[in-house]
């Protein structure tokens, strides 16, 4: 099985915009959006959940009144200044706490109860391209790379269990912990930039992460007529780094007609820009197929 991700190390360059049209053109493909924080390609691809889960991650503060001696411990030694008291009486902001345990931990009357907390969801849905597993992280919660890992679990699970031999992600934005828990193992990352000087900065950054796990990595540069010279030190990047040059992609305001319509821009678009986008799709499953074939023959070796 492979995992192919599509990742830009920063917002609006179009990334999920290419990963419902790859979806496409890869369909039946098990697709997965690992944007846990700020998920949007079910806008595109619509999908029908067939099952819903909790997703239990962290923990949070508790005091019991009844317990409580009121010594003030827990609100000396919260540093997310979380515990509040009113008269004597101590109580956790719920938003404001962290879940350090910290309190929990110190306070003398063991009246601070510390239980997990629902964070988010995740889906098992279907779309008009194949199986999606998705997610929502609640406002303000943390964890998004447990519940990134989890998700690509469950995908793997899925993709064995239906027989599906390739998974496409739609990664997290930024090279946080999400964008860690997404990239780790994957077969393939195609890394979407544009000519910009903070698109060339933020690839910088993903492709040295790609690098440090390991991951082959390819880049594909969006809205390319926008700017030629800055095209042009990507790609001596790409050369220096040992990343492939996927190709370039001009800017073309199909992509934006076609996102407002709900569709991918392959389906609401059959010229020159979709066959271009093809050719790039085929380039990365012969990028992603020459990569795995090194990887065994160094292994193997
Ligand atoms: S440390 Fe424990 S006993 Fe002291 S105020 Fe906090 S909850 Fe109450
Ligand atoms: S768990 Fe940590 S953040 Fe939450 S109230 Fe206790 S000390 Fe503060």
């Amino acid at each position: 099985m492979r995992e192919i991700i599509v990742i830009s190390g920063k917002g609006g360059t179009g990334k999920t915009s290419l990963t419902a049209a790859f979806a496409h053109m890869a369909s039946p493909v098990l697709i997965c959006d690992l944007d846990v924080d700020a998920p949007d390609l079910h806008l595109l691809l619509q999908p029908e959940n067939t099952e819903t889960h909790v997703f239990m991650g962290g923990h949070s503060a508790l005091i019991d009144p009844k317990t409580c001696t009121g010594c003030g411990t827990c609100r000396e030694m919260c540093r997310f200044d979380a515990v509040s008291e009113d008269n004597g009486t101590y109580c956790i902001e719920p938003l404001r706490c962290e879940g350090c345990g910290v309190c929990v931990a110190f306070c003398p009357a063991e009246a601070i109860a510390f239980p997990e907390k629902e964070c988010g969801r995740w889906f098992s849905s279907e779309t008009r391209f194949g199986p999606m597993m998705h997610a929502q992280l609640y406002a303000a919660e943390e964890n998004s790379g447990k519940l990134v890992a989890l998700l690509r679990t469950k995908a793997r699970q899925k993709a064995e269990a239906i027989g599906m031999e390739l998974i496409l992600s739609d990664g997290p934005p930024g090279i946080g912990c999400p964008v860690i828990s997404s990239l780790s193992g994957v077969s393939y990352a195609v890394l979407v930039t544009e000519p910009t000087p903070s698109g060339r900065h933020d690839l910088e950054r993903v492709a040295s992460l790609a690098r440090h796990f390991q991951v082959p990595a390819g880049v594909i540069i969006n809205k390319s007529d926008l700017n030629e010279n800055e095209c042009s030190v990507i790609e001596d990047f790409c050369r220096q780094q040992g990343l492939d040059i996927i190709g370039r992609l001009p800017f073309d305001p199909v992509i934006t007609h076609a996102m407002v319509h709900g569709k991918a821009v392959t389906e609401w678009d059959s010229g020159m820009f979709s066959a271009r986008i093809r050719e790039l799709w085929n380039r990365i499953c012969g990028l992603a197929a020459c990569r795995k074939d090194m990887n065994h023959t160094t292994i193997n070796n």
